[in-house]
């Protein structure tokens, strides 16, 4: 029968596919196809896995000493059965032989067909036994990961392999979460969609789900426990609706829709270099953001004119403890402003903590950094904390200027002394490239201004700084008080809330009036319901994900800004800004 979960939409568009359960703390496990020949070298790599970790609990069972509990022995036997039992390891091998999936994969998916079955076990003890099942798998996984490549050599295994098996059906990615990081591994994969338990419409777990331009629904709650491995799902990525097991009526529907939103996408490519120009005349930057130096070239190819955010901590996170060097990061920079052939890259200075820790740790990774993460030491607090890593990163993007245009972007700036301490590290970084004889150009320096202080004292701000860019995604997180990757308060999240279009009004427009720069790089700069709103507020800049230029480019081609100014007074003293400017805009859109 089918089943209807809700969510919350992410990232647009339908996609139909069968599930794909994964652990959370499995993500990070490979995913890819094996074509038909290697079939038989996989099941054989399960075996001698298999048999390794046999002869691993073998041994062990021999080593215990006399003295030890006899339950040891019980349970080392009870995981040597279980690593015999047709029900985990014959079952994974037809996962192999008959969907073609990796032996890492065909693993887990039969972890999770399994583990529901013990679930519904009515007798405690067999219930707890899922337990065992699972140390018995992360065994083999471990055993695996010897024989393998292993998951960093994912992102070109899964396209590679994926496209010598071409008769398998689509598929969705459905779990109780993904870290960031985790997420960032299925750029490139055979994924057509995402489905997770947790999160909210700005978590950075969505962030990247929308940077992969599939459709996605964060904060469903129940799904991972309501889908089952290999249902069929639609997920509905514009209302946020997950469908388990839909009818032939409901998949004809829904197919009929893919094929609309691709026809829609078509007709927006073809905007793709036409230059963001208003009715009126008014010239607007549309820049994208990016999380890798791979990201540049598709950037460049989706018609922006430079990245306006580059969210350097995803080269910082599951690096096992170390972070990387001067010379690494330096190469990853340049790479990007190389790919970007003299158009600006804004280079964000690392933004680690709260939902983006440095290291994934299951089984809740989002609440390991302090007692309140979002309120703790992230951002430009952490680097301020860390001062050599903090001269260093800005040594690494200071010698990329050398290469094309670099701007440097200062995440959560709050307090005077903090902007005292920003501006002494780098006369610090480029005394530092002096002395070593290194080369690097001027480099703008801008701030962030994405807590309530940093939007009260623009002034003071705009007096140190180049230019401002408005992280509207924590700007809205800080001001309403509502932690932006906790589903429970997703309803409350509310970029039409009159007190943030109020900070982001006075933002710009103090901006504006001293004639700094100033962009928008949180997710409202790439939501086509916003592009009214910033541009009656005065915006001129807005930098998003690339999959979202034509959109916004659309919207801006058929904006008039004078008349939307006009508008601006009441919409912004409304009780409900975003109905007030829909009724200004239907009474009254210029002619197009
Ligand atoms: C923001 O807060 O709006 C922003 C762009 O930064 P991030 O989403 O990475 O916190
Ligand atoms: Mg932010």
């Amino acid at each position: 029968m089918s089943i209807q979960v809700f969510g919350t939409p992410v990232s647009r568009g339908v996609a139909i596919g069968r599930a794909v359960l994964v652990a959370s703390s499995r993500v990070d496990v490979a995913h890819y196809f094996v074509g038909a020949d290697r079939i038989e070298p996989e099941i054989e790599r399960l075996r001698n896995a298999r048999n390794a970790v046999a002869a691993e609990l073998a041994a062990l069972k021999n080593e215990l000493p006399p003295e030890a509990p006899h339950e040891l022995a019980a349970l080392l036997d009870v995981h040597l059965m279980l690593l015999h039992d047709e029900s985990l390891i014959g079952a994974t091998k037809a996962w192999i032989s008959d969907r073609h999936y990796n032996a890492e994969w065909a693993l887990s998916a039969q972890l999770e067909v399994l583990a529901r079955q013990f679930d519904d076990m009515e007798d405690a003890y067999l219930r707890e036994r899922k337990a065992d099942v699972e140390q018995v798998v992360e065994r083999l996984l471990r055993g695996l990961r010897l024989s393998a490549a292993g998951p960093a050599a994912l992102g070109p295994a899964v396209a590679q392999a994926a496209s010598d098996f071409g008769g398998e059906d689509p598929l969705v990615l459905v779990a109780n979460d993904v870290a960031p990081a985790d997420m960032l591994q299925f750029k490139r994969s055979i994924f057509t969609g995402f489905v997770t338990d947790v999160g909210g419409r700005t978590s950075h777990t969505a962030i990247v789900a929308r940077s992969l331009d599939i459709p996605a629904v964060v904060g469903a709650r129940e799904a991972s426990r309501l889908i089952r491995q290999d249902d069929w799902v639609v997920i509905d990525g514009d209302a946020g609706v997950v469908i388990v097991d839909p009818s032939p009526i409901v998949l004809d529907e829904y197919r009929f829709r893919q094929r609309q939103s691709e026809l829609e996408r078509a007709r927006l490519d073809r905007l793709r270099h036409t230059p963001a120009v208003t009715l009126d005349g008014q010239a607007v930057e549309l820049l994208a953001n990016i999380e890798l130096p791979g990201d540049a070239a598709g950037a460049l190819a989706a018609g922006a004119v430079g990245v306006g955010l580059f969210r350097s901590e995803f080269l910082f996170m599951n690096r096992g403890g170390s972070l990387p060097g001067e010379e690494e990061q330096f190469e990853a920079y340049r790479d990007a402003v190389v790919a970007l052939q003299g158009l600006p890259v804004t280079i964000r200075t690392v933004d680690v903590g709260a939902d983006k820790p440095l290291e994934r740790s299951a089984p809740d990774h989002r609440y390991d950094h302090g007692l309140n993460p979002a309120l703790g030491l992230r951002a430009i607090r952490w680097s301020l904390a860390e001062p050599s890593m903090f001269r260093q990163q800005l040594r690494a993007i200071l010698r990329a200027s050398a290469y094309g245009k670099v701007r440097i972007l200062i995440p959560m700036v709050a307090h005077l002394s903090e902007v005292r301490m920003i501006f002494e590290a780098l006369v610090r970084a480029r005394q530092q490239l002096d002395d070593a004889g290194r080369a690097y150009s001027h480099v703008e320096v801008g701030a962030m201004v994405e807590v309530p202080a940093a939007a009260l004292m623009i002034d003071r701000l705009l007096q140190h700084f180049d230019f401002v860019s408005v992280g509207t995604n924590d700007l809205i997180q800080y001001t309403l008080a509502i932690d932006r990757a906790d589903e429970a308060v997703a309803h409350l999240y509310d970029p039409w809330h009159p007190a943030v279009l109020q900070l982001l009004h006075h933002t710009i427009s103090r901006a504006n009036a001293r004639g700094r720069a100033v962009s928008v790089c949180g997710e409202m700069a790439g939501d086509a319901a916003f592009t009214e709103m910033l541009l009656a507020m005065g915006l001129r800049s807005f930098s998003m994900h690339p999959a979202r230029i034509a959109s916004i480019k659309q919207r801006v081609l058929r904006a008039d800004t004078r008349l939307l100014s006009s508008h601006l007074t009441r919409v912004l003293e409304a009780d409900h800004p975003g109905e007030a400017l829909r009724l200004a805009l239907q009474g009254g859109r210029a002619p197009q």
